[in-house]
């Protein structure tokens, strides 16, 4: 079943030969991108589908989220919004809720929150563990999370939970954890910060699951300067996220290696941290990715296009390299090289937005956009 789209005023591939183009179509056969070119010469295909001048994109890749939990923290948020610090602390407050859960309830919360997310033109979707903390928790968490997230993280290193030494907890982490956790995750991820694991604490967490095979990640320099960045660099971390308080050397360092800086504008606003300095590290030659966060604490919305508005109207993104962020740069994070682009042989995820280019994104900021989208070739809006 081959289906050719038509009538594409713009067309983003992202891909280095083929460029942004106009007039253009494009023919999805199953699950993938099987020809791109001129609508004047697109093939015959068993269905037709013409978009009458609206602009075409890779599907969001959201390489940063937190779907796995229970409960709400609106009294924290509003608590924030009338002058209290973001702490590491609140997870706790979900961490409970989550443990107390069923796994149906949390299948229904990740299930509902992927919806929302593929809504708005998210095609493909990491998630993390990290609100159980305890090794049957954590192992259920990857386990639900699996069923419906694209990637699955593990991060039971998040938070030290309440009653537990740390240097006990990172123990715990690092061996009957990891063993329970690993077969149901890709990757481990680490929250070091202050308030959660510091940086030997850290590197005990990365070294235990590089040991057991999975890619790693790293939540660093969220609060403050620190040394989440550079380790993530020495332990070659596919990503490091949030890089909202960075030094010239953690961008020279960045730059050096082959660790995505992935930021998340919508988790600096929730939180009122300053937002990261994208053009910094853009212009330092670093590849960056743009993600959601999406959780209950600090960034509960999955709209990638959200993110992609902020980056261009308050972080000096263009639109262009926002786009590639939100969709290239999510997947270089993710270490795939067949989503966020659009060529042939790529996976067929294609987002459709009711505007005839990009850069809608950023000038009608807010307005839902998404039109159609195809997710792993099957229409899913
Ligand atoms: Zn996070």
């Amino acid at each position: 079943m081959a289906v050719v789209v038509t009538g594409i005023a713009e067309l983003v591939t992202n891909d280095d030969e083929l460029g942004t183009m106009a007039d253009a179509a494009l023919v999805l056969e199953g699950d993938r991108v099987a020809w791109i070119g001129p609508t004047a010469t697109a093939p015959d295909a068993d269905e037709r589908v013409d978009l009458d001048g609206r602009a075409v994109l890779p599907g969001w890749v959201d390489s940063h989220t937190h779907l796995v939990f229970a409960g709400d923290r609106t009294v924290e948020f509003a608590a924030r919004m009338a002058g209290k610090p973001y702490t590491a602390g609140g997870i706790a407050v979900t961490v409970e809720a989550t443990r107390a859960a069923s796994d149906d309830d949390l299948a229904a919360v990740l299930r509902r929150h992927v919806e929302e997310a593929v809504a708005g033109g998210t095609t493909f979707l990491e998630t993390k563990t990290g609100y159980g903390l305890t090794i049957s928790d954590e192992r259920r968490s990857a386990e639900v999370a699996g069923r419906f997230a694209d990637e699955v993280t593990f991060l039971g290193a998040h938070l030290v939970p309440p009653g537990m030494k740390a240097d006990d907890y990172v123990d715990l982490v690092c061996g009957d954890m990891l063993d329970a956790v690993a077969p149901h995750v890709r990757w481990a991820d680490v929250f070091c910060e202050r308030g959660a694991f510091d940086e030997d604490q850290s590197r005990a967490v990365l070294r235990a699951a590089a040991e057991r095979g999975l890619g790693l990640r790293v939540h660093g320099n969220q609060l403050g300067q620190g040394p989440g960045v550079r380790l993530a660099v020495e332990m070659g971390a596919a990503s490091v996220d949030h890089c909202t308080y960075l030094t010239p050397s953690d961008i020279d360092a960045l730059a050096g290696g082959d660790t995505v800086a992935t930021l998340l504008p919508a988790c600096d606003l929730s939180t009122r941290q300053p937002l990261a300095d994208a053009r910094s590290l853009l212009d330092a030659g670093v590849t960056v990715a743009l993600a959601s966060n999406c959780n209950p604490g600090s960034s509960y919305t999955s709209s990638m296009a959200f993110c992609v508005a902020t980056a261009v109207l308050q972080m000096r993104m263009s639109v262009t390299e926002a786009v590639r962020a939100a969709t290239l740069g999510g997947a270089r994070a993710l270490r795939n090289d067949e989503v966020g682009v659009l060529r042939p042989g790529a996976r067929a995820d294609v987002h459709v937005i009711d505007a005839p280019s990009a850069a809608h994104l950023a000038y009608r900021p807010g307005m839902p956009l998404t039109y159609a989208v195809w997710r792993n070739g099957i229409r899913v809006r």
